[in-house]
């Protein structure tokens, strides 16, 4: 099938680079709020510095600092951190602000303002973070804003209240800003709803209209006599978008699990493997494949996952043992006994089980020995820097250990050079996965690449990668 690779030219699908819009438009915010608050805390200081009045001058150079810092992070990519700084230095400075701007009966106070849009910024810059940063900190600054808007709270020495004349100016200028900054929050919400909804139907009409297919990458093992047999494969989803070309699941995978299209896509998926795998069974050269295939967590999660699996296996007619679901340790995080319960009936049922990207999420002894897998699958991340780091080295004799005393099959992913399976080899991992092998191929030349199978390359000092769907042959 011919990869269609996107033109230059080619109309821009709203959405797909929704992460991307919204990490620039969260920058913007960042930018231009670090901006205001050190206009404001230099503004104002200079003007207390003129009139002598030191505290409210110490508040507004903290102010200024704030912002500096804030402003300095996000000019140098650490947008995180610049959004933890100010929201909570910010809250702790405005709120000390609030208590010197006593409101009398002429002027109302307004720094309180300030809180409200701090809320409204944390609400939007935390929405995928914990519900600390995500509830409680937005809670408490609409919180503190809602005391000092309600109650007359403050110092009372006349010595360190703002003059009358600046807390006139200060009215405007502080709601002005904040209604500024507000606007700005609501437009990027829009902006991310609209991004999403846009997906969102892109996905549905994919689904619909079959633009969704699958590759498959070759899984292999040495068969004794220097020779690589492809004893499997890996599913893996590809969406060939009309105006788009090929776009890799990273683009799209975490956005259908956010709008529950992971599961009627995750069906697809698994149907579709299974016809694959039905069509192998009348083959000799391929009746002994396996067929990985990735299942989210929130898949997993679906009360009739299994029933639906053990539905798509039965109606498909294949051999369940041929059919092998990779499930990621994030799956673990909750209602353990659930998903043990879940994966124990489907091995009952004969279907493999193969934990994906082992090691990098929340390994536990513990909860290992409870799994009932079948497989584990050493992350790329370890087997990239192999060779280069000891810690690697030590991580992957550790989980090779780990699988051979708990007796489950092993498998490396992202091998990608002679030296990587060497080491590997020679350290006792049978099954390797990677670039070496192949890239992911559409399914005539995974067949093609079956019915050649690769000369398990040596490593020969350094070489470079083999070409998308060139096995290595030495
Ligand atoms: P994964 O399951 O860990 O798949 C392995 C990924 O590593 C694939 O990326 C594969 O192309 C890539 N890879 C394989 N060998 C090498 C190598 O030697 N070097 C490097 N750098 N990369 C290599 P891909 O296809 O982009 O998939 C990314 C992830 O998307 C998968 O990670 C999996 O978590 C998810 N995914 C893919 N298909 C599906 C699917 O059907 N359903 C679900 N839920 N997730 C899927
Ligand atoms: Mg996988
Ligand atoms: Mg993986």
């Amino acid at each position: 099938m011919p990869v269609r690779r996107p033109t230059f030219f080619s109309r821009p699908l709203p959405g797909l680079d929704a992460s991307d819009k919204h990490r620039r438009r969260v920058t913007l915010l960042l930018l231009f709020g670090s901006s205001i608050v050190i206009a404001l805390g230099l503004g104002w200081g200079t003007y207390y510095l003129l009139k002598a009045k030191w505290v409210l001058l110490a508040m507004d150079a903290a102010l200024a600092s704030v912002g500096m810092a804030a402003l300095a992070c996000t000019l140098t990519n650490r947008t995180r951190l610049a959004a933890l700084l100010s929201a909570h230095a910010l809250l702790v400075v405005i709120s000390l602000i609030c208590y010197f701007d006593v409101p009398d009966v002429g002027v109302p106070r307004s720094a309180h303002m300030h809180l409200l849009t701090l809320a409204a910024a944390s609400f939007l810059l935390f929405r995928r973070e914990n519900t600390y940063l995500r509830v409680v900190l937005p809670l408490i600054c609409f919180a503190v804003a809602l005391f000092y808007a309600g109650s007359d709270f403050g110092v009372t020495n006349p010595d360190y209240i703002p003059p009358p004349e600046a807390r006139e100016i200060s009215v405007w200028i502080n709601n002005a800003s904040c209604f500024f900054t507000i606007a700005m929050v609501l437009v990027i919400m829009q902006a991310d709803v609209t991004a999403r909804n846009a997906i969102e139907d892109d996905m549905r009409t994919a689904l619909a209209q079959g633009h969704f297919t699958l590759h498959y990458q070759p899984q292999v093992r040495e068969d004794g006599h220097g020779h690589g047999q492809v004893i499997g494969a890996e599913a893996l989803l590809r969406w060939d978008h009309p105006q788009r070309g090929m776009i890799l699941p990273g683009k799209f995978i975490s956005l259908a699990e956010e709008t529950g299209l992971i599961v009627p896509i995750g069906d697809w998926v698994l149907r579709k493997a299974c016809t694959q795998l039905a069509e192998w069974a009348g083959h000799p050269r391929t009746a002994a494949l396996t067929l990985s295939v990735n299942v989210s967590a929130s898949q997993f999660r679906q009360p009739d996952f299994v029933p639906q699996v053990l539905d798509i296996v039965q109606r498909s007619g294949i051999d369940p043992s041929r059919l092998k679901l990779e499930l990621t340790e994030s799956l673990l995080v909750k209602d353990m006994d659930e998903v043990v319960r879940k994966m124990a009936e489907l091995r009952a049922r004969g279907l493999a089980l193969s934990l994906d990207d082992f090691g990098t999420g929340y390994s536990s002894l513990n909860y290992l020995k409870r799994l009932p897998i079948d497989q584990l699958k050493i992350d790329q991340s370890f087997v990239r820097d192999l060779l280069n780091d000891p810690n690697d080295m030590a991580i992957v004799r550790t989980l090779v250990s780990l699988g051979q005393s708990l007796n489950l099959m092993l498998i490396a992913e992202g091998v990608e050079t002679a030296e990587q399976l060497a080491w590997l080899r020679e350290n006792g991992c049978p099954a390797y996965q990677g670039f070496l092998f192949s890239k992911p191929l559409p399914i005539d030349l995974f067949e093609k690449l079956v019915a050649t199978p690769p000369t398990m390359p040596v490593a020969q000092g350094p070489r470079p990668r083999p070409a998308a769907g060139k096995p290595v042959v030495v």
